[in-house]
């Protein structure tokens, strides 16, 4: 009986564990939390991510680690990795909790990005705005997801309130100001590579921001077969410099048939949610045989998917499944605002088919302006 450990138990912990069940797997999930929705299927352990004592309870009872929250502190991760595997390795995590260390390092791999600096004080945030230009943003190096602890700079007249929003965070988390890059379209490749070193990825995901937090994402993305085999030769290029295992996503910012990275996500992701059921073996069920030196499942897909998120409380259910192709993900969640509480996957056999059920759900649900820019990109 092979247990596997996942630091972090929210939806992410809550759909591998799903995932896990038909392999025959125990989990065992350490949150901060004792609701984490996770829990509802996986015995929970509850306690801080700096506390050893119950990363030592936690350890004693997983045959494997892993995570579903990126910004389990490093310390802790190492901490662990001395006394169970886990996947991916600490220093994976490290280089991508940190905006600044991953850039670099999608620089020196070269992976185009957006100009960038670090922000370490007041007079550097000057020099960066006059050396990169406007419109920029600033963004917290570490503990910033789904555009919190970002300033967008939109002229320098602008650069005195970012600095009064941010400043106070350069001596704890850091800063970082990019470039503010007008991408016509956002990507995203999903990839896992296994303790082998073989290394697959999904079809490009097209993805649509709202306020910084996903709303839709549609696979595969609208791309030719050059920019595709970019994207995938950077995630593997990637993956091999950080001898990565398990699942991981790569945002790319796509302009004048151009691509920049802007992050690199180190676990599975709300962009890959559609494999579970828009491809052969979907990005849980992968991430687990990476991490346990299983051979990878195929990643074909087995249909056109477009994936919707629900953000704050759960929508009426029947629209979707009602839908042929329709399915529906209850994270079990409290509602709460901003809070990502569900999602539904739509699956067709082409992409007419996707655009009527996506129309007919938008109507249904009063959702019209989610799932427009799906619509106008599939027409
Ligand atoms: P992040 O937390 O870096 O993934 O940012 C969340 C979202 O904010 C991205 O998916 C984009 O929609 C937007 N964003 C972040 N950085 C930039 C940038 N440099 N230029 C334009 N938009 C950005």
């Amino acid at each position: 009986m092979t247990t596997v450990g996942i630091l972090g138990g929210g939806q992410l912990a809550r759909m591998l564990a799903l995932s896990g069940a038909p392999l025959g797997l125990r989990f065992r999930v350490l949150d901060t939390v004792a609701d984490a929705c996770a829990g509802q299927f996986a015995p929970l352990i509850v306690g801080d991510y700096r506390d050893t004592a119950a990363l030592a309870a936690f350890s004693a009872q997983v045959d494997v680690a892993t995570f579903d929250f990126e910004n389990v502190p490093a310390e802790s991760a190492q901490w662990l990795s001395e006394r169970a595997p886990v996947f991916p390795s600490p220093r994976a995590l490290a280089v991508a909790q940190d905006r600044l260390a991953e850039k670099t390092l999608f620089r020196e791999l070269g992976i185009p990005v957006p100009p960038f600096a670090d922000v370490p004080d007041r007079a550097a945030l000057d020099a960066a705005v006059a050396a990169i230009g406007t419109p920029c943003i600033l963004k917290t190096r570490r503990l910033g997801y789904d555009g919190k602890g970002q300033f967008r700079i939109k002229s320098p007249a602008d650069v005195a309130a970012a600095w009064d929003a941010l400043g106070a965070q350069a001596a704890t988390v850091g800063l970082i100001l990019e470039g503010f890059v007008a991408f016509e379209r956002e990507l995203s490749v999903v990839a896992v590579r296994g303790r082998d070193g073989a290394f697959r990825t999904w079809p490009l995901t097209e993805n649509w921001h709202v306020d910084g937090v996903l709303s839709a994402s549609l696979a595969p993305a609208r791309t030719d077969a050059d920019l595709q085999a970019r994207a995938i030769a950077h995630a593997r290029a990637l993956a091999e410099a950080l001898d990565y295992v398990g699942v991981f996503a790569l945002e790319l910012f796509c302009r004048d048939g151009t691509l920049l990275a802007n992050e690199l996500a180190p676990r599975v992701h709300n962009s890959g949610h559609w494999t579970i059921e828009g491809s052969e073996t979907s990005q849980f069920e992968n991430h687990l045989r990476a991490v346990l030196g299983l051979p990878l499942g195929d990643t074909r897909m087995v249909g056109h998917a477009c994936m919707l998120n629900w953000i704050g409380a759960m929508p009426a259910a029947d629209a979707v499944l009602r839908e042929p192709g329709g399915h529906w993900h209850d994270y079990g969640k409290e509602p709460r605002e901003g809070r990502k509480v569900g999602h539904a996957t739509l699956r067709a056999d082409d992409t007419a088919a996707l655009v009527d059920a996506l129309a007919r759900v938008g109507a249904a649900l009063g959702r019209e302006a989610q799932v427009a820019p799906v619509i106008a990109a599939l027409r």
